[in-house]
């Protein structure tokens, strides 16, 4: 015998069961589920997403043997209703419903009163003695059939629906009466054979079949596939098609439909939401034909029923262990459930519900912390768009940061903290940004840059702060001369408010309405659990005590990265830098250093302060000094300029001594020349100076009381003899400190580890390294060989090449033609990353070195302490590989220290339970 592809629900036991969500759907497997469960469920059959496989296969022919067990079915559902499809005395009439394994809401088609003829509909008034009630759903079936099978437009029997309401006087549908609805019938079948140039198809055996491939071919339609791709649905999974006895919500006063939610699905708190209409069917309720009525309004109205469907609902609940959406319709007092599954939820319910059905023992614990994606708190930490709001959005970059935020344009940092003192709120616009934005940045509200990936500076730099970033959005041309960008044929000039929202990357004009985060209680509870079961430990990187203050709200065990460069920046400062670098002797060079060191102490002691004896890992100098003075074509330029006006002589030689001195230090791969521990090595006075910061901070702190503990980074070493030399320096210097205070405090020297050389001889370094914290930004970039600032462009093709045509690179058509080479392809090309290996680390061969580093670093220190900073810490993949691979701890921006508490109780918990995961 064939395998089955037709499951009868009702009448006894279902064939199906809610456990078939692959080939009955959601809908047949919940419909299952429910009549096995003695819930009240019309009864009918699910045709399997199979069959719809098969369909396809067979290009729009349906097996004989589908459609023969298609008929048994039908015989039996007539029997078990006890009326006949097409009978004209007592005609059966059906629903034929889409439904795939995952929910996509209102993306493919369903058909309700199949079955309804010119001789039928005469039995229906007949037999129910309410002709109005007959020709309502005759008008109703005419109108929905002709739309999703006939392909003839809703719109148009809408537009002589409401003639018909505007020439009879009648504000909403149940004004009229059987007459009107008798004359629409008429109507409605003219204006298809106009059109079509056929009659509406009388015979209800063959409307059915109409109707259940046009459900079948609605799995293809431009919507359904849109919405399979944002949210991650493969395309061969296919559609079940339930064809269902109709109850009818529309035979009078008595009668409803509606939908609803166990709890509240934006709150999540536990009160019965949703809406229904009386005297009305199916789709009325969501298309604003009248307005509904919220829920619990019917316990008035119609309180037998409300209280069978709230007891119905709470069985739904527990059985599902999950908040229900369901949908119900009441036929002449007697209660329906037509649908039910797990409800969508925003984050903040999501939580709540989860905490809540642990206390009502409903499900444990760890269930609990399954049920969210890491990255989805995110959404609690931020405001957001108010979603009712209207928008005017004029571009879409990359969602760099997320949040939504607004102000007014400023295209400078100086203008920003300008406005930004007098309290204006602001929105940093520039073509990219560089060190020198990093004030701007601070005070703004969000920032919005036209070139750039998601890993660009701008990126970087708002997600450690936990500021709203549209990156690389190229619709906007930047003019930071005149101070104004152009997109779209509009002009937006500074001062004029925009709004962005981080998390779509949209950018919007006007102040778009934004709603607070709402820390709430559960919140904290939901975190408190994940802790208890995490063994990675979740630092942050930050740089201030504003960061770091954040990181410990956050939960925060301590300071991964510290980077001192960031300090340097202030505008008080950087002179001195400049003064620093630009001098030729090591006495000169001493001076300014000097001058320095109380500030860098300064920044110290403000973190050890917030970070109240938790590890606080700073890194010493990093980047190229090139980075601290001007760029070489502006000096050019003001030196011309100051030529051509002739000014004080001894300016210009001043402005020239500079250029020599940037032109000496110039580099052609700067990011690969004198930087991290060379620097350091090279310039030992840098490293002196930075330790005796570091530790005098720690001894004029730990005199105030507070405990410290301070972990010294050396940046970018790749031989064991680089972490010798700057290890030396910071120990002799770290041992006179404390000598000289007469303090004591724990102390570490450590390295990260950020060039392939290091991590292969890692064994090497470990005799000298403290620790390790692993830079896999850095290590990405010289893994590959991508430059993280250069490589956005050709990463996002290797992620997009399926999508692409191979020979010019225009986004191809769904019949993979494309319409500017005028080729059509056989097969899609491969893509050659899977994700961006700058957000997601890549586990194959980033990741290898990874793991070699740590087992090389163990196997000569036994007990070495070992973590991960940069973009990955905070990326719940690549927490979890981190968990599996033994690393200590995580460190990320601030605001993902939250997700990464979550992603590393989730890897222990996937652990226990392998092939277990969350929700996909
Ligand atoms: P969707 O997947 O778009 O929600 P459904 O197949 O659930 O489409 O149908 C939409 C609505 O049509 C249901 O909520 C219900 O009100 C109505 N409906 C579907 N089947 C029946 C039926 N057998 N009897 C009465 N109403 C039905
Ligand atoms: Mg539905
Ligand atoms: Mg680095």
């Amino acid at each position: 015998m064939a395998a089955k592809r037709v499951f009868f629900f009702g009448g006894g036991k279902a064939e199906g069961n809610g456990a078939m969500k692959d080939i009955l759907g959601g809908k047949g497997a919940g419909l299952a589920e429910m009549t096995n469960l003695g819930v009240p469920v019309p009864p009918g059959f699910t045709i399997s997403t199979e069959a719809c496989n098969l369909y396809y296969r067979y290009r729009g022919k349906l097996p004989q043997d589908v459609k023969a067990e298609i008929s048994a079915n039908l015989s039996k559902l007539e029997r078990v209703i006890g009326k006949k499809l097409g009978d004209p005395k007592n005609p059966l009439l059906v629903s034929v419903r889409s439904g795939s394994k995952f929910s996509m809401p209102g993306m493919m088609d369903t058909v309700l009163n199949l079955g309804l003829n010119d001789k039928t509909v005469e039995g229906l008034a007949q037999k129910s003695r309410n002709p109005r009630f007959a020709y309502d759903s005759y008008r109703r079936f005419l109108m929905m059939f002709s739309d999703v099978v006939l392909d003839l437009p809703k719109g148009n029997f809408v537009d002589i629906f409401d003639e018909k309401k505007l020439e009879r006087g009648a504000a909403y549908d149940v004004d009229l009466v059987a007459e009107d609805l008798m004359d629409l019938c008429g109507k409605f079948k003219a204006l298809v054979k106009e059109r079509l140039k056929r009659e509406f198809p009388q015979d209800p055996l063959v409307q059915l079949e109409l109707a259940r491939d046009a459900v079948f071919r609605s799995w293809n339609n431009d919507r359904a596939k849109y919405y399979r791709k944002t949210n991650g649905i493969p395309d061969d999974l296919g559609t079940a098609v339930n064809v269902q006895a109709m109850v009818f919500g529309n035979m009078g006063d008595d009668c409803a439909t509606g939908v609803g939610f166990t709890r509240n699905p934006a709150t999540g708190a536990k009160e019965f939401y949703g809406e229904y209409l009386v005297n009305a069917q199916g789709e009325d309720v969501v298309a604003g034909t009248r307005t509904p009525h919220q829920i619990r309004d019917m316990k008035k109205a119609l309180p037998r029923v409300f209280d069978q469907l709230m007891r119905i609902t709470a069985k739904l609940e527990k059985h599902y262990k999950d908040v229900q959406d369901f949908e119900f319709t009441i036929e002449g007092n007697t209660l329906y459930m037509l649908q039910t599954r797990n409800g969508k939820r925003t984050t903040a319910a999501a939580v709540k519900i989860a905490v809540d059905m642990v206390k009502e023992k409903l499900i444990t614990k760890e269930e609990a912390l399954l049920r969210l994606e890491p990255q989805q708190i995110d959404q609690l930490l931020h405001p957001v768009i108010d979603p009712k709001a209207r928008l005017d959005v004029v571009a879409r970059g990359l969602p760099a940061s997320p949040g939504a935020a607004t102000g007014a344009a400023v295209f400078h940092a100086e203008r920003a903290v300008e406005w930004a003192t007098e309290g204006k709120d602001v929105i940093l616009v520039r073509k990219e940004t560089s060190p020198d934005d990093i004030h701007g940045m601070d005070v703004a509200r969000g920032i919005l840059t036209a070139k750039g990936g998601m890993t660009s500076h701008a990126a970087v730099v708002a997600r450690q702060m936990g500021k709203t970033c549209v990156a690389g959005c190229d619709a906007i041309d930047v003019d930071e001369t005149t101070n104004r960008f152009m997109v779209g044929g509009k002009i937006v000039h500074e001062g004029d408010f925009i709004s962005l929202n981080g998390t779509t990357g949209e950018v919007i004009l006007g102040k778009a309405p934004l709603i607070a985060p709402a820390m709430t209680g559960a919140f904290g509870v939901f975190m408190s659990w994940a802790d208890a079961v995490r063994r990675l430990k979740v630092r942050a990187n930050a740089d201030t005590p504003r960061d770091a203050r954040v990181a410990r709200d956050f939960g925060a065990e301590g300071i991964g990265l510290c980077r001192t460069e960031h300090m340097f920046f202030a505008e008080d400062r950087i002179p001195i830098m400049q003064e620093m670098i630009l001098a030729r002797t090591m006495e000169n060079r001493e001076a300014a250093l000097s001058k320095l060191l109380p500030m860098q102490r300064d920044d110290f002691k403000g973190l050890y302060r917030e970070m109240k004896g938790y590890p606080v890992t700073i890194r010493l100098l990093d980047p190229p000094l090139h980075e601290f003075l001007p760029k070489r074509e502006e000096l050019m330029v003001e030196v011309t300029k100051l030529e051509l006006i002739h000014a004080d002589r001894s300016i210009i030689e001043e402005k020239k001594r500079l250029l020599e001195r940037v032109e000496e230090l110039h580099e052609f791969n700067p990011m690969l020349g004198l930087r991290g521990c060379r620097l350091g090595i090279y310039y030992p006075e840098i490293t002196r100076m930075q330790a005796r910061a570091i530790f005098e901070a720690a001894c004029d702190v730990t005199r105030e009381g507070i405990r410290v503990h301070p972990e010294v980074m050396i940046p970018l070493v790749s031989m064991a003899g680089e972490m010798r030399a700057q290890k030396e320096i910071v120990v002799a210097v770290a041992e006179e400190t404390m000598r000289r205070h007469k303090k004591k405090f724990p102390y570490t020297v450590g390295t990260m580890i950020e060039l392939p050389r290091a991590a292969v001889t890692a064994d090497e370094i470990a005799t000298e390294a403290d620790f390790f914290s692993f830079g896999t930004n850095d290590l990405t970039q010289t893994t590959f060989g991508f430059s993280r600032d250069d490589s956005g462009k050709f990463i996002q093709n290797y992620m997009n090449r399926s999508e692409l045509c191979p020979q010019c690179g225009a986004k191809l058509e769904k019949d993979l033609s494309c319409a500017v080479c005028k080729v059509t392809y056989t097969k899609r090309a491969e893509n050659i990353l899977q994700a961006d290996v700058f957000a997601t680390l890549d586990q194959v061969g980033v990741g290898q070195l990874v793991r070699m580093g740590v087992e090389k670093g163990r196997s000569t220190r036994p007990g070495l302490k070992v973590g991960i900073c940069g973009e990955h810490g905070g990326d719940p993949k690549s927490v979890e590989f981190c968990h599996r691979i033994g690393l200590d701890y995580v460190s990320c921006s601030p605001y993902r220290v939250p997700i990464a508490r979550l992603a590393a109780a989730q890897a222990v918990l996937r652990e226990k339970k392998p092939g277990k995961g969350g929700k996909k």
